[in-house]
């Protein structure tokens, strides 16, 4: 690969993450996107603050370093994995195709540092999706691969050849005892995805929970596409409760503390009272009148209100705090409002 390699993965990357916003720009824009993007009409946002990135990737696109010991753990500034070397071989937690190859260069490159073997043995999943293990086939079929039930039953469905079914599979907790080394997975239920396990590292004072909190970023589009808002809002709780000092949240190029956790649970708490109180405070009455008999563009308008109202003040108060708050704080707390709305009864008015 060239030097030009980590630009390409950059640029690249750019274009997925715009890809994934497409659907949502092109409603709100209505058909808007038949015209090519052009830099000059792309809107413009706030910088990203240093405190959010991470370390340089290589001219390969990736960086490997260590969070404790022997675990280490592999970024591309926008996916993460872990591993673990073991006097018995290594030990992979997800395997992102955005990294792909890239995983066993960094595996390889610490074990010839450490003189320790590069074999891969076994491969944990943290959740079913895609992207976090998509590049799960390129360890062959000697890999001893480990989830949680629902993943094994999600991931059977989705019969993708790139991510096939664990072999071993735990419902609520499962230690796993490799080469003397100690892993606690674990499931609370479900939060972003009905599979989404606790990955502790007891000798490691390290926890690894992926798509919940991404260090020192605003949630992804839409609160992460959370399953399920209230676990995904309660899940850091249970996070606090592990003892740890190091966090892989799965996303973005730096690890994460708990200083970091706690901060982006007052960005969430700052929602939740900011939806409350613009849902006690947003008129609907107009929107009804101006729409009459047509239902969803009242909503729309009344929701886009409420949002606003809510969401406005958060975004100030975090811009240059959490990177990204002007992009996607408007989205999650749209999320969060509905969520709210919907399984909390906040708002709710019977029919006199
Ligand atoms: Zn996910």
């Amino acid at each position: 690969m060239s030097p030009n390699s980590a630009l390409n993965r950059r640029s690249f990357l750019a274009r997925s993450a715009a890809i994934a916003a497409v659907p949502a720009v092109a409603s709100l824009a209505g058909g808007a996107l038949a015209e090519p993007a052009s830099a000059d009409t792309l809107p413009d946002y706030a910088p990203i603050p240093p405190s959010a990135l991470g370390p340089a990737v290589n001219a390969q696109g990736y960086f490997v370093g260590r969070v404790e010991k022997n675990l280490y753990w592999v970024t591309d500034s926008a996916y993460q994995a872990a591993f673990l070397t073991t006097r018995d071989g290594v030990v992979l937690f997800d395997a992102p195709p955005s990294i792909g190859h890239n995983l066993q260069r960094a595996i390889d490159q610490i074990a010839a540092e450490n003189g320790v073997s590069n074999q891969v043995t076994h491969l944990v999943y943290s959740h079913h999706h895609a992207d976090h293990i998509g590049g799960s086939s390129l360890f062959g079929t000697d890999v001893v691969r480990i989830g949680q039930v629902q993943a094994k039953q999600l991931l059977a469905s989705e019969n993708d050849p790139a991510r096939p079914v664990p072999d071993v599979t735990f419902e609520t907790k499962h230690t796993l005892n490799v080469g003397g080394e100690r892993v606690n997975l674990a499931w609370h239920g479900t939060n972003h995805t009905p599979d989404n396990s606790y990955i502790h590292f007891p000798d490691h004072d390290t926890l690894m929970l992926v798509d919940i909190f991404l260090p020192r970023w605003v949630p992804f589009d839409s609160f992460n596409l959370n399953e399920d808002v209230p676990g995904s809002i309660a899940a850091p709780d249970t996070a606090m409760a592990y003892p740890w000092k190091h966090f892989i949240g799965g996303h973005m190029g730096r690890l994460g503390t708990r200083a970091d956790m706690v901060l982006y649970q007052q960005y969430v708490n700052d929602i939740i009272d900011g939806v409350t109180k613009a849902l006690a405070t947003v008129d609907p009455t107009p929107y009804f009148a101006k729409y009459g008999n047509n239902v969803w563009a009242a909503s729309q308008q009344y929701l886009a209100a409420v949002v606003a109202y809510a969401s406005g003040p958060v975004i100030k108060k975090y811009l240059g705090v959490l990177a990204a708050a002007d992009v996607y704080t408007a989205s999650t707390t749209f999320a969060i409002l509905e969520s709210v709305r919907l399984d909390l009864g906040v708002g709710s008015q019977v029919h006199a």
